[in-house]
């Protein structure tokens, strides 16, 4: 059995059961355990690489083809929802990748900054669009505290080794009763893309309200590529792990003020 890098990232329990072995995004075999208390599922050890150097394994490209419309239908599918709630304001998009989400909001009515580890696409997004874009991590940026309305998190939290951690550092940044829009791919989808925890909604739940957050909005989608040919209202006692090829899971979180 591998060392567990860290405790449950939930509930900090040490104890966990095999759930699976795989073969890890660099060559590796590894194992995916589940929390014996809180039923949280991740890769052990879990993958600590920075997204640069997956960037560096698997060269950063920007977003083409029935990828980019893929992404294109996530994004507008979240801005549907989050519409019920909040349709302008500040908003940071966490890891922008190639900029395909903020570049798709109006200007007039949201004003956008995008952060990116990743040189190569922090370059790019620079280069390229009229955004506020920062070479910089959620741990490291220097934004004023209460600063934004909405951050958006797209198939980020899941990738992380210690989400936990990276809510807290964006917790200073959300205004009082401010948003997080986020998602995370069904676990077939991911199995060798370098995700770290395999949420279901009842965990991804658990974690967010355990940080001072509630859920208003969660939904489970799947794509063609080309269109969204099924939403599904998700009920946060969910807690199977749903195998699909295409599957997402797409939720919003709201502060609880304090
Ligand atoms: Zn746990």
């Amino acid at each position: 059995m591998n060392k567990i890098l860290y405790p449950c990232d939930i509930c900090n329990n040490e104890e966990f059961i095999l759930f699976k072995e795989k073969k890890g995004f660099f060559g590796d075999v590894t194992s995916i355990v589940t929390c014996s208390n809180c039923s949280l599922t991740f890769l052990n050890p879990r993958v600590n690489k920075t997204i640069e150097t997956l960037y560096e394994h698997r060269k950063f490209k920007p977003l083409q083809g029935k990828n980019k419309n893929s992404r294109l239908n996530l994004f507008a599918f979240g801005m549907s929802l989050l519409k019920s709630h909040v349709t302008k304001g500040t908003i940071l998009d966490v890891a922008m990748n190639d900029g395909t989400f903020l570049n798709t909001l109006s200007s007039s009515d949201w004003n956008r900054y995008g952060i990116e580890d990743s040189k190569l696409a922090y370059e790019y997004c620079s280069d390229k669009f009229d955004f506020k874009s920062f070479h910089t991590n959620v741990h490291e940026c220097n934004f004023p505290n209460n600063f934004f309305d909405v951050i958006s998190l797209w198939d980020v939290l899941n990738r992380s080794p210690l989400p936990s951690r990276n809510i807290t550092s964006m917790n200073r940044l959300l205004k009082e009763d401010g948003y997080f829009l986020v998602s995370f791919e069904a676990p077939t989808r991911v199995l060798f893309r370098g995700v770290n925890h395999y949420f279901t909604p009842f965990t991804f739940n658990k974690l967010l309200t355990r940080e001072g957050y509630k859920s208003v909005e969660f939904y489970y989608i799947e794509d063609t590529g080309d269109e969204i040919y099924h939403k599904q209202k998700v009920n946060l006692n969910e807690n199977n792990l749903k195998e699909s090829k295409i599957g997402h899971y797409i939720a919003i979180f709201q502060k609880i003020k304090n």
